[in-house]
């Protein structure tokens, strides 16, 4: 399991858009980290749930995510 490298309390998931399912990015459920699927996922790079929703134009809404799977 990949621990949030933030927070170190939650392993990161690989996630997606129920409203956009082609979307794919990576998220700690604990501190609302995001990276993009192309992104290592590092304490260097990274986002935020709201900040990320806001660049694509969207609300950010919890409801919206679906939980594919948790990174290896
Ligand atoms: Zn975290």
């Amino acid at each position: 399991m990949k621990l949030c490298p933030f927070c170190l309390q939650d392993v990161v998931w690989r996630v997606r858009l129920k409203t956009m399912p082609e979307h794919r990015f990576l998220m700690c459920f604990e501190c609302d980290s995001v990276w993009l699927e192309d992104q290592p996922v590092s304490d260097l790079v990274g986002t935020v749930f709201d900040r990320h929703m806001q660049s694509l134009g969207l609300a950010p809404d919890w409801k919206d995510i679906e939980k594919l799977d948790s990174l290896e």
